[in-house]
């Protein structure tokens, strides 16, 4: 079984413990990682330290070069990495292989925005006291990035963080998911045979209260954060001068408009309501269907959630995988419970077998039940009527959340008036809410997040404006 020690900056050390990594699919080991403690810590912001001096350094053709050679180990490796993903983080084969995949254009977006990143040039003459002056402005790193990552995308989420920084020539502390940490570390072996500096890299599986001593610390320039709002909003009350980038949960809604054809569109919905045990912050949670489609929708989505394949995420035919651990299910199940007693409907699903919860569509489910107003993060979608869109858009709006939004309409009008009014990071029309491509601005409003990843916009996030006046 692999052991995974930490890698401080090039090397690799010992921690205090190892932590056991299981499926959790069927419990079994999977291998372990060393966890580090404040020493250890210590030791990472260092490297931080000199990695950011050497990478702020390194002419933009070699960062250009490691990150192309990333994306081409990662093309290369693809069935090793998916298997490592659906291992531990329950994820489907079919899924974990895309997310390799978009790791990739990951990379290569990187790879692309280093080599076309550009600065400005501004006029000083516009006053007499400029003329015979030139200004350049150039974006520079803030200083060394620290990453923290969650379970559900251990690959893509960890290559978002990593390829801007590395991109824009900045060095990275990475706590990875204590779930699913063991896919990090085959990707930072791709990164060494990249040649990456070794300084450039820490992985530091830790508690989460040292997490929060490196969250604290000043050596460390920039968080980026993802995982749920709960940690995010407290991490940046505590983060000091850091420039913060969280992205975080949703609740995302979908709605279904008067005069859309249902049939092609069911396989996609539920794909993006159940797949991966509906593990994924955009995944489709509130459904809002126009009352002359409403019956229909229902009887043929809850016909069409039975039909999902259940189980095991090694097998090629598994659409809905485990939740992460047995409380997961505990906590969906008591949220069905609490929604079915304050008078919703179960139309299909519900039922768990160890850690595989059935898909479960309810209606009638009330506003104030956490169903409707808490991220589910498990197989479960709710669906209402409506009769008039604009109500629709105004229950869509009705929540804490604003990740991604999606509108199905034959309608230019009620289009451009969803993107109007949704107060969402991103509305797609007639596309699904888990809709994603890795170069787009991505992020939420409201207690989804702050600021935006899509590798420019984290660049972006991660460099700061460094102004030359030439006399
Ligand atoms: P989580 O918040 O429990 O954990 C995320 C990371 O934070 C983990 O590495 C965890 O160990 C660490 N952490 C927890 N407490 C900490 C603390 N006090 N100090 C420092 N680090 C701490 O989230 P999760 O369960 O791993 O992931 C699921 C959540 O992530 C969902 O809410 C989901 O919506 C969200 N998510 C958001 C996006 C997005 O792009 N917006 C993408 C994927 C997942």
């Amino acid at each position: 079984m692999n052991s995974e020690l930490l890698r401080i900056g090039g090397e690799r050390r010992r921690g205090v413990a190892t932590d056991l990594v299981r499926s959790p699919y069927d419990g079994r080991d999977l291998g372990s990682v060393h966890r580090a403690d404040r020493e250890h810590l210590e030791a990472a912001l260092a490297c931080a330290e000199r990695g950011f001096r050497e990478m702020r350094a390194l002419p933009v053709h070699r960062r250009a070069a490691i990150l192309a050679n990333v994306a081409q180990g990662l093309r290369t490796r693809v069935e090793e990495l998916a298997r490592s993903i659906a291992a531990e983080a329950g994820k489907p084969l079919r899924f974990a292989r895309a997310e390799v995949s978009r790791a990739a254009v990951t990379f290569e977006l990187a790879a692309s925005a280093a080599r076309h990143s550009s600065g400005e040039v501004l006029p000083l003459d516009l006053e007499p006291r400029g003329e015979g002056r030139l200004c350049v402005a150039t974006r520079v790193p803030r200083g060394p990035v620290l990453a923290i990552t969650p379970f559900n995308f251990p690959l893509n989420l960890v290559a978002h963080k990593l390829a801007p920084a590395f991109a824009i020539g900045a060095s990275v502390v990475l706590k990875p998911a204590p779930q699913a940490p063991l896919t990090a570390f085959l990707l930072a072996d791709l990164l060494d045979a990249a040649g990456l500096p070794g300084d450039a890299l820490s992985i530091v599986p830790c508690e989460p209260a040292h997490a929060e001593l490196l969250v604290r610390d000043e050596r460390l320039k920039v968080l980026s954060f993802t995982g749920s709002d709960r940690v995010g909003w407290h991490l940046k009350s505590i983060a000091g001068k850091k420039q913060v980038l969280l992205e975080l949960g949703g609740n995302a809604p979908c709605l279904v408009d008067e005069g859309v054809e249902l049939a092609p569109l069911l396989e996609p919905l539920l794909l993006s309501a159940f797949g991966y045990a509906g593990q994924v912050c955009v995944k489709a949670q509130r459904f809002f269907v126009h009352e002359s489609l409403y019956a229909r929708f229902v009887a043929e989505f809850a016909a069409g959630a039975r039909a999902l394949a259940c189980g095991d995420p090694l097998d090629e035919r598994t659409v809905v995988g485990p939740l992460i651990d047995e409380r997961a299910v505990a906590r969906v199940q008591q949220w069905i419970a609490e929604a079915r007693a304050a008078g919703a409907a179960l139309h299909c699903g519900g039922e768990a077998e160890r850690a595989v919860l059935r898909p479960a569509l309810m209606s009638g489910v009330p506003a104030e039940a956490k169903l409707s107003c808490e991220e589910i993060f498990g197989p479960v979608a709710i669906v209402e009527p409506f009769a008039r869109f604009e109500d629709a858009l105004a229950r869509a709006n009705a929540t804490r959340f604003g990740l991604q939004a999606s509108v199905f309409t034959p309608r230019l009008d009620h289009s451009l008036l969803a993107h109007r009014s949704l107060d969402y990071g991103t509305v797609l029309v007639n596309e699904v809410p888990s809709f994603r491509i890795d170069n787009f601005p991505y992020g939420g409003t409201k207690d989804s997040g702050f600021g935006r990843e899509g590798v420019r916009y984290a660049m972006d996030e991660m460099s700061e404006w460094k102004t030359l006046v030439l006399a």
